[in-house]
This record gives structure tokens, C-alpha cells and sequence, in this order.
């Protein structure tokens, strides 16, 4: 067995580094989370383990950022989104290959995958249209 990580968002980028998609879920309610939490969010146990998603769901919204981060400034204007992923959760994450000039083009309910994408060296969580 490796060692555990802790349940911090800096271990969700390693493993999304990796091209793995981790959240944790709770032994006593089976909640799953992504990104992991140091506490469940339904029953507050603490009995967590990693939970690795297959990077699948569906759009549920989206919103186009125009004005972002400064370490974004010249990737304006781009898309957020919403995604329910089909274990259940939902997650926050850029929204690529769509066309952000045409908003009408991106269909709400929509099925999206996984993409590992990576901003200089920093990873970032992307889901593009299946
Ligand atoms: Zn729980």
C-alpha cells in the first residue's frame, strides 16, 4: 500500500497531474465528494477513503468568464461549468472545445468527459463534449 494523501485540493491536483480524477467518499454514509473533504459533508464522520471518478456526467450550467484570474487574463473569454458527474456529485470545472463566442452551442444536460489540462505548471480540471 503507498501512502495515504491527505484529503487536500493540493492532493486532487497531484492526482489530477496523474490523469486521475480522486475524491473521497465516507465510510459511514457513503457520501462521495470531489473535490475530498477532511470532513463529510453530510454526517461530519472522518472515516474517509479516496473514491476515483471515471470522469463522466452531464452539463448542468455553465456561465462564460470574461474577467478571470490574472494567471487567465489572456485566455478570456472561457467557459465554466457545472458538471454531475454519473456517481453522483457535482463538480466545477473549465469547459473546452466549445464554442464560448457562441454560448447558444452549449447544450445544457449535454454528456462531457474527463480532460487533464495543465496551465503552466499548474493542473486544472477540464470537461469536454462527449
Ligand atoms: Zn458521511
Amino acid at each position: 500500500m503507498s501512502q495515504e494523501k491527505p484529503f487536500t485540493v493540493k492532493s486532487f491536483q497531484d492526482y489530477l497531474k496523474e490523469k486521475k480524477l480522486m475524491g473521497n467518499s465516507c465510510d459511514e454514509c457513503k457520501n462521495l465528494m470531489i473535490p475530498p473533504r477532511m470532513l463529510c459533508t453530510k454526517c461530519r464522520g472522518k472515516k474517509l477513503r479516496w473514491s476515483q471518478f471515471r470522469g463522466e456526467g452531464s452539463l448542468e450550467t455553465f456561465t462564460i468568464v470574461y474577467v478571470p484570474p490574472s494567471f487567465l487574463k489572456d485566455k478570456t473569454p472561457y467557459a465554466i461549468g457545472i458538471v454531475r458527474l454519473d456517481e453522483g456529485p457535482k463538480v466545477t470545472a473549465r469547459l473546452v472545445n466549445v464554442d464560448v463566442e457562441r454560448p447558444e452551442t452549449i447544450k445544457m444536460s449535454m454528456r462531457v468527459i474527463v480532460e487533464y489540462m495543465q496551465e503552466g505548471t499548474q493542473p486544472f480540471l477540464a470537461f469536454k463534449p462527449a
